[in-house]
């Protein structure tokens, strides 16, 4: 029989995240959607949580493990099967998806979970591991003229002496602002593609440095989004994370690439955490004017709204079971682009549906600021854009079934 239930190791944690999800994040949730900008100092606490459980390995963070795929990570248990792991990509998933059932903005605001810490956790040496650990990074990759197509980025980084000086403009850096760091994407030679592009980790504070200016948003509003200006910005060499060296063939941006391959199955996470909270929330408004959802009928015989209920329900297990699927894989060193595309794809897509089809369905109530639907409706659009859009990851997913490269299916 195939078993649809979450591994039994991991539902302590999973119901854990719920808590904090349930006790610590929705109470403010409100708060700093109105109050944009300001930093969420509640979260000071929880973060100090995380890193104690996962100094303790009791958890694996909020997501910013990385890819490093090591042998013997979480075998076997509840699994079933001998050599089967439940690791901690698939531990990640679902507590990130829980703690989006609290707040979509405030996790992605988590202090030392950013973006940029998985690509150090993922692609750093020994000596950077070390370096940098504890460290808060944010990710750098945007720019005013290149987001989807990021081999054309054009920020530069030239070696000086034993530095190498950024110069470019970055923008919409998640916790750009906030971060101790910023895990910057930089050409050594435009002229090579994008096997010259690399990533520099430069701290908050380095000279040349300038935070432009923070959005202002249609959701997501309690984490910041920065444009950032780099002038003769001079980092260590000894920042570059992973090989100096222009690799024939660009697979020194493969393997930075390949970060993504693990991110966006935690942004799928986001999404069908953020979508299930409006399906719970709907049910029970559902419910208060009379309208029960009968899992035991078929939608046709029932009412309108809960036959709508049941098609967002059914969208919303099959983005789970990608989600699912794409970090499981991870968990047991299986190559899994093509599977995390697909999570996101669909998970990003049907989290905008379901958040607006709720607001929708519960009418006036659900676009009032008297409850939280219409903040999910906002909250969630973005998690089909960052990390990738809706048709980008089509297209990476399209590419890996017809077998063609980039160059060939653009
Ligand atoms: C709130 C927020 C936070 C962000 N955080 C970060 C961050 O931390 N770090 C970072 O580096 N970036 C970040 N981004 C940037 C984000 O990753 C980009 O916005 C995204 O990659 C899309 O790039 P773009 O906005 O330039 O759109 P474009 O690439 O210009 O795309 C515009 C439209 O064209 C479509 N399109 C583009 N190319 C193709 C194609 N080949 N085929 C079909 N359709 C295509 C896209 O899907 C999209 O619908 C963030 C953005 C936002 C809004």
């Amino acid at each position: 029989m195939i078993s649809l239930d979450d591994p039994k190791k991991l539902r302590p944690l999973r119901d854990q995240a719920h808590q904090v999800a349930m006790n610590m994040l929705r109470p403010i949730s409100r708060k700093y959607d109105r109050a944009e900008h300001e930093y969420p100092r509640e979260l000071d606490l929880l973060a100090a949580m995380i890193d104690g459980l996962s100094e303790s390995g009791a958890s694996s963070g909020a997501g910013a493990s990385g890819v490093r795929r090591t042998e013997g990570e979480g075998v076997g248990e509840g699994s079933g099967s001998p050599g089967v792991k439940n690791g901690t990509n698939l531990a990640s998933v679902m507590s990130i998806a829980e703690m989006c059932w609290g707040d979509v903005g405030l996790l992605l605001s988590l202090p030392r979970q950013g973006l940029g810490n998985s690509a150090i956790a993922s692609v750093a040496d020994a000596e950077q591991q070390e370096r940098f650990a504890g460290l808060w990074a944010s990710m750098a990759i945007t720019e005013p003229d290149t987001g989807s197509d990021s081999a054309n980025i054009r920020t530069t980084a030239t070696l000086d002496g034993d530095e190498y000086v950024i110069n470019g403009e970055k923008i919409y850096v998640t916790s750009g602002e906030r971060s101790d760091a910023v895990v910057v994407w930089a050409t050594l030679d435009r002229s090579l593609g994008r096997a010259a592009i690399k990533s520099f980790v430069v701290p908050k504070g380095t000279p040349g440095m300038t935070v432009e200016r923070l959005e202002h948003k249609l959701g997501i509003r309690a984490s910041d989004t920065a444009a950032i200006r780099f002038d003769d910005c001079r980092v260590p060499a000894a920042n570059l994370l992973g090989s100096a060296e222009v690799e024939a063939g660009g697979q020194g941006f493969a393997g930075a690439m390949a970060t993504f391959d693990n991110t966006r199955p935690l942004v799928a996470a986001m999404a069908v955490g953020c979508a299930k909270a409006s399906l719970d929330l709907t049910r029970d408004l559902l419910e208060r004017v009379g309208i029960t959802v009968d899992y035991d009928r078929p939608g046709l015989s029932q009412s309108a709204a809960a036959a709508s209920f049941l098609q967002m329900e059914a969208d919303w297990e099959g983005a789970r079971l990608l989600m699912l699927q794409a970090a499981w894989m991870a968990d047991n060193r299986m190559a899994n682009a093509m599977e995390a595309s697909m999570a996101k794809a669909k998970a990003g897509r049907v989290a905008s549906d379901i958040t607006l089809s709720c607001v929708e369905l519960c009418g006036s109530i659900g676009y009032s600021e008297s409850e939280l639907l219409e903040k999910w409706a906002r909250d969630s659009k973005i998690l089909d854009i960052f990390e990738g859009t809706q048709q980008i990851q089509q297209l990476i997913v399209a590419r890996r079934i017809l077998g063609l490269s980039s160059a060939e299916l653009k």
